[in-house]
């Protein structure tokens, strides 16, 4: 990858003549599109930015601009088509050209120094050595280019057939849509087949985890879980949402023979393609066993899982030498760590109310230090959880830690149970002072308390509302929250709105004085303006996350609309299913939270989005007006300004300087020679079909 590019004369004024300024927004595009590429690469395979967010962003937006304004210009693999193409049904299978392997392996090392044995049998003594790497816990995958572009992704499947998901793993922004040739021995490399995993790192699996918590939604078991079904959905704009990152480990390729895996290792590097930077070649098994051993402790720092090490002999010719038996390549071995344990005592169970009345039990743990950090709780997730271990107070309990990143408990060390502990019986209450008798709503494992004025889920839904995402009412964080309820100030969310009527008696609060009561006042007045949307996402209605209160805001632009539609017209909208659309459903016939809403219309707060209703599709068509000309081979005129229409634009009959473009048949009238001197911008019969296919009607 080049390090400078240069830069181009600036852009010629928009009034000269449109060929020339095509000329240079042609070699422009090509340039940003470098730039985004190295950048893209500095970002996510060297983790070493090198322009800030907000230049990359400009960078971005400028090619974004000039491939909108010539629409003929955009190609496949440009950065701005990562997330294109419609969802599918379902996926093509593909037949992989060289079987997907599992490896064996194995949790003792007697049994790698058995593998190292049959390796040196098998080579018949010839010096060997290994490339020992970090086995990422993710999902398999197949890249092939082809003339350097990817051209084809695919899952592994069983092995030996997998799922064509090129456009999903085209959002992955690591994976290059286009490699710059790269020499081997002199030949250059553009056809091939690269293997990786795609995982996620810790942290967005964190955080992804807590927002399907507050939307109401089960979160996943751990980062692989996440990562594979995100590449099973069949809408590639769903996974471009996911934070998705891709590591490489295999180059196949026909054109040359490829000698080392190590070798393999750098090229891919060099090509642009993200590897993990920790792998090294050992000498001996005893190297082996020291990498193994530094890993084990290593890995809690590093941002990702790893579930063990991949061994493999170094040299390709040796591996062909040593071939495959049973499925599985006799070349090479994945050692996997064992889950990491401890011991402690279950001091008690206590129940965590959530927003929506979900009632959690929770262990308290004797504090242990496992993997990195001190545990003192671990969820238990629900009554079932803790009858099949039958847990019991007092027990000694095994926690794990394992790719699961959350710390639960797997069993029970019956040998040290007290003699008079007693099974647990799940409360039938709620730990509120209502009491509230918990209810199980048929088929679930879950237990909810219903009660309207449960403290807990006021605490919650308040907490939620204001938190940043939402209306973002800056000092009204969880322990502000906890007083304000306790003191009696806040019933629900409605009585946010009321506190300034309280100002005196909020002063004689403990902690509070006139600074901080009127800094909250006046975040609690601003955060009047937060958008429709946002007002849709606080409201915590059940399984409504933050990416389906904007669909639900673009369909129903107003409060009225939304609270008026019936469970077909929710359904009806993409993205919107069953379970959405009977809890949206339901929320609004709550006499409760009907009183509460009319409280926050009066308070003021936005009830509608700001701009008149747009469509879902903001495609290339929206708002624009269109001239046709000439005849068109593939459809009437009529059928084309249909197709237009439908898709948000205008067609009008002559050319005049608010003509966005005119699309030119063959034997184009005189319409043409006006657009050209007017500068109005040009589509050919073919510009014109692809962009039909790239916005398709909804
Ligand atoms: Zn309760």
């Amino acid at each position: 990858m080049s390090e400078q590019l240069p830069l181009l004369d600036p852009p010629p004024p928009s009034n000269v003549h449109r060929d020339k300024r095509r000329r240079w927004a042609e070699r422009r595009i090509q340039e940003l599109r470098e730039l985004i590429r190295l950048h893209d690469y500095y970002y996510y395979v060297e983790a070493q930015p090198r322009i800030s967010d907000r230049e990359y962003d400009a960078l971005f937006h400028e090619l974004k601009q000039l491939e909108a304004e010539f629409p003929e210009l955009v190609t496949p693999d440009s950065p701005t088509q990562r997330v294109g193409g419609e969802p599918l049904k379902e996926f093509p299978h593909v037949q992989h050209r060289i079987p997907m392997l599992s490896l064996d392996n194995t949790y003792s090392r007697e049994e790698l120094r058995e593998f190292d044995r049959r390796v040196r049998e098998g080579l018949g003594g010839q010096p060997y050595r290994y490339v020992a790497e970090l086995k990422y816990d993710g999902v398999s995958v197949s890249l092939h280019y082809r003339e350097g572009t990817f051209v084809l992704g695919a899952s592994r499947g069983d092995g030996y057939t997998g799922d064509d998901i090129t456009q999903n793993l085209r959002t992955i922004r690591s994976l290059p849509l286009r490699v710059q040739p790269v020499e081997y021995h002199g030949v250059p490399l553009r056809t091939f087949e690269v293997r990786g995993e795609v995982y996620l790192l810790t942290e967005d699996f964190l955080r992804l985890n807590r927002e399907r918590e507050q939307a109401g939604e089960r979160p996943f078991a751990n980062p692989r879980n996440l990562a594979a079904g995100t590449l099973k959905l069949l809408d590639p704009r769903e996974v471009a949402k996911r934070p998705l990152r891709l590591v490489c480990y295999y180059l196949l390729t026909d054109e040359v023979e490829l000698q080392f895996q190590s070798e393999n290792l750098r090229l891919l590097r060099q090509m642009g393609f993200p590897t993990d930077p920790h792998w090294k070649v050992c000498d001996t098994l005893e190297e082996v066993f020291a990498y193994v051993d530094y890993w084990e402790e290593a890995r809690e720092q590093l941002p990702f899982q790893i579930d063990g090490i991949v061994l493999k002999v170094d040299s390709l010719r040796q591996q062909q030498q040593l071939g495959t038996v049973a499925r599985a390549p006799r070349w090479a071995i994945a050692y996997k760590y064992e889950a990491k344990k401890a011991t402690t005592v279950l001091e008690g169970i206590t129940l965590q109310v959530g927003r929506t009345g979900k009632v959690t039990p929770v262990a308290e743990l004797k504090p242990v230090f496992l993997a990195g950090s001190t545990i003192s709780r671990a969820t238990l997730h629900n009554a079932d959880y803790i009858t099949k271990l039958d847990l019991r107070i007092g027990d000694t309990v095994i926690v794990e830690k394992g790719g699961e990143v959350i710390p639960k408990i797997v069993g029970v060390v019956l040998e040290k149970r007290p003699p008079q502990a007693q099974p647990y019986r799940f409360p039938t209450v709620c730990p509120c002072p209502n009491r509230q008798q918990l209810y199980r709503p048929p088929g679930e494992v879950d237990y909810y308390c219903d009660h309207p004025e449960c403290p807990w889920q006021i605490r919650r839904r308040i907490e939620h509302f204001a938190s940043r995402r939402a209306m973002d009412i800056e000092g009204m964080g969880e322990r502000v929250v906890d007083q304000l309820v306790s003191a009696g100030f806040l019933r629900n969310i409605a009585d946010i709105y009321e506190l300034h009527r309280h100002r005196a008696q909020l002063l004689e609060l403990e902690r509070w004085g006139e600074k901080s009561v009127d800094n909250l006042l006046s975040a609690i007045e601003e955060s009047k303006s937060r958008p429709y949307h946002r007002l849709l996402f606080a409201l915590g209605i059940r399984f409504v996350g933050e990416e389906t209160a904007k669909i639900l805001a673009e369909s129903f632009p107003s409060m009225d609309q939304l609270a008026a539609a019936s469970i077909e017209e929710l359904t009806a909208i993409h993205g919107v299913g069953e379970r959405i659309a009977e809890s949206v459903f339901r929320f609004f016939r709550d006499e409760n939270n009907r009183a509460i809403l009319e409280r926050l219309r009066r308070a003021g707060l936005r009830f509608a989005a700001e701009a008149p209703k747009v469509r879902l599709q903001a495609g290339f068509f929206l708002g624009k007006t269109f001239v046709l000309t000439g005849e068109l081979s593939t459809m009437t005129r009529e059928e084309a300004r249909r197709a237009i229409e439908a898709r948000g634009g205008r067609v009008t009959d002559s050319v005049s300087r608010r003509t966005d473009y005119l699309i030119v048949g063959r034997n184009p009238g005189s319409k043409l020679r006006k657009a050209r001197e007017l500068g109005v911008r040009e589509l050919s019969e073919d510009d014109f079909l692809r962009l039909l296919d790239q916005n398709p009607v909804e």
